[in-house]
């Protein structure tokens, strides 16, 4: 039997049920913190607003969350454990940097021009995914990789290279974040040169390319994909869903069902000063962790997929995908 960690330890990969495959309880783009006089963290703000989500979710049969906060957007295991506990619902978090446009990547070049870069990012993903995240004991079941538009830059490429090294030893999943959905075909290449089971990666974000031809090169490398941004529509290059649903409709007749994953990058908490979610929703109205249930999915059905296609992708390849098969 294959287990996979999630915030409350271990759990049986076929247990897992309806999944998304990426979302944040809490997220804050890198100089939050330094902004905490305006925008201090109210922790119990963050998981009330957190139970709420989970209840939502639940009611449409989700079992478990996909946490892919980076390690310096505000990842927060704790608060993670404690909405895992109150709600039943399964949190696996995720170890990883964010891109280098918009993370924080001066502290790993510094660390990088001091010693050798991917073995210090190698240290870290190795001891947080035996020993726990800081002194939480809590396990990340997720690799969160990511690079930027039409590049993977050096510093990404450590992180790349560090997460397949102990992808390779302890079996972890790999997920990614393409910027605008470019560089999947290279991302995909990185990381199985590197010697990482296809099937244990998940390329993400790439429903932000509408390019049909792109989508199943993406594919044909024998990863998984995940249009994992239902509602993010027009804005920062995002394509609108019709155009998504166009592209994933398309996919899942051409035979490539079993290599799809669903999900919202919904951010359910802003770190920092607030406001942030009051002008999100008014630009992006459908932008919430039940868009998919509500309306996404009566349109897949309408346009001809089948409820066996739609478990496939929210239940079956999840499970496939933390066995790496
Ligand atoms: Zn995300």
């Amino acid at each position: 039997m294959t287990k996979v960690n999630t915030v409350l330890g271990p759990v049986a990969t076929d247990t897992l049920g309806k999944t998304l495959m990426h979302e944040h309880f809490l997220f804050g783009y890198p100089g939050w913190s330094g902004d905490v006089t305006l925008g201090p963290f109210d922790r119990d703000a963050c998981i009330k607003a957190g139970l709420e989500t989970a209840e939502k979710i639940k009611k449409h049969g989700v079992a478990t969350f996909v946490d892919a906060t980076p390690n310096e957007c505000g990842r927060d295991p704790a608060i993670l454990k404690e909405i895992a506990e109150k709600t039943g619902l399964n949190i696996i978090c995720a170890s990883g940097y964010y891109f280098e446009g918009e993370g924080a990547p001066a502290y790993f070049h510094l660390r990088s021009q001091i010693g050798d870069g991917v073995s210090q990012i190698y240290e870290m993903f190795k001891k947080e995914v035996t020993d726990g995240i800081a002194k939480t004991g809590i396990r990340p079941g997720v690799f969160k990789l990511a690079s930027s538009k039409g590049a993977i830059t050096h510093y990404e490429e450590m992180f790349f290279k560090a997460a397949a090294r102990v992808s390779k030893e302890d079996g972890i999943n790999i997920i990614t974040h393409t910027q605008e959905g470019t560089m999947g075909p290279e991302q995909a290449d990185l990381l199985i040169a590197e010697g990482v089971n296809p099937k244990k990666i998940m390329i993400g974000h790439i429903g932000g390319s509408t390019d049909i031809d792109y989508l199943m090169r993406v594919l044909e490398k024998g990863v998984y994909i995940a249009f994992d941004r239902f509602g993010i529509e027009g804005l920062a290059g995002a394509p609108k869903d019709q155009r998504r649903l166009a592209c994933l409709i398309g996919l899942l007749g051409s035979g490539f069902t079993g290599q799809i994953m669903l999900s919202h990058d919904f951010v359910n908490f802003w770190l920092g000063r607030p406001g942030v979610a009051d002008i999100v929703s008014l630009v992006l109205p459908n932008w919430k962790p039940t868009h998919l249930f509500e309306n996404i999915i009566p349109l897949l059905k309408k346009a001809g997929v089948t409820d066996g296609q739609i478990n496939t992708m929210l239940v079956e390849n999840p499970q496939k995908f933390f066995e790496g098969v």
